[in-house]
């Protein structure tokens, strides 16, 4: 049964504090998240001058999981684990932050000192009751890593960053059933991959106009997919362009959240004691 959108909501591009450019499809006023996903950001298309760009300094994170896509650009990230990597274009950083970490997220050196373009996504994902407290985790897998399925004609292609699609399976491994596709669709694409019936899922179209279980999407806009095994992607055979999607999906974990800036657990009571544990300096520092 082919999966048909049930609710279309369209997001804009607002400028955060310090004059990051973002698109939040969620959460806004009218929706909290979906389970088990707690926010989607797209970072940008941002064009920085010459020591202009900005990203997070140093900051907290418990109780979840920070998914890191870069399309354009490059990002640097540090840990108070003594971790340290620079995305660029394709690459992605699955952090499992877990008991937590403190961390900082910035467009890289040479972005900061020459400028240039910033673009890319940031998935949060809620870890169950069980596993908020594990140690923390990164999985970095370089573009060239990420496996990638394409469609008999030739239409469609989709780089697999989590779960499985038209039989090609991600390389990073998820504490729930997870699946993060990244699908081009060319003009006249028409294919249909298997998802797990007891997931949501939603489809999130960042360039062109696709197709989404047969309603048309434009740039901006996430639809949110009712029951099915199956989800139908495409692109107007007269489209201008190629279409971008993200299809997103995760097994509800049907847990209370509590949640607070950056700590994601599921009682107020565990939101202090996270804020406690953070102002004790037991999430750790960077070392610089
Ligand atoms: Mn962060």
């Amino acid at each position: 049964m082919l999966r048909t959108p049930k609710k279309i909501i369209t997001a804009h591009r607002q400028s955060e504090g310090g004059g990051f450019i973002v698109r939040r499809p969620f959460p806004t006023n009218g929706l909290d998240m979906v389970d088990p996903f707690l926010l989607l950001d797209e970072m940008g298309p941002a064009d920085y001058a010459p020591g202009k760009a900005v990203g997070a300094p140093d900051h907290p994170h418990r109780g979840f999981e920070t998914v890191t896509y870069m399309l354009d650009g490059e990002f640097t990230h540090e840990d108070s684990a003594g971790h340290k990597g620079t995305l660029r274009p394709g690459d992605v950083q699955w952090m499992t932050a877990g008991a937590g970490v403190v961390h900082s997220e910035l467009p890289s050196e040479r972005i900061m000192k020459e400028g240039g373009r910033v673009h890319g996504f940031q998935l949060w994902v809620n870890l169950p009751a069980r596993d908020k407290m594990i140690a923390p985790r990164y999985q970095e897998v370089s573009a060239d890593s990420i496996p990638k399925a394409h469609s008999e004609d030739g239409k469609a292609h989709a780089a697999v960053i989590a779960g499985e699609a038209l039989g090609v399976s991600a390389v990073i491994d998820t504490h729930t059933p997870i699946i993060y596709h990244d699908w081009t669709l060319q003009p006249g694409a028409d294919v249909t991959t298997k998802v797990a019936g007891e997931i949501n899922v939603f489809a999130y179209v960042f360039e062109g106009e696709a197709l989404v279980g047969g309603e048309k999407l434009t740039e901006g806009q996430v639809a949110f997919l009712g029951e099915g095994d199956e989800v139908q992607l495409g692109a107007p055979a007269d489209a201008a362009q190629p279409a971008r999607l993200l299809l997103i999906g995760g097994k509800p974990l049907g847990e209370p959240v509590a949640r607070y800036g950056p700590f994601v657990m599921n009682t107020p009571e565990e939101i202090v004691k996270a804020i406690r544990d953070f102002q004790a300096g037991k999430l750790g520092e960077i070392a610089r």
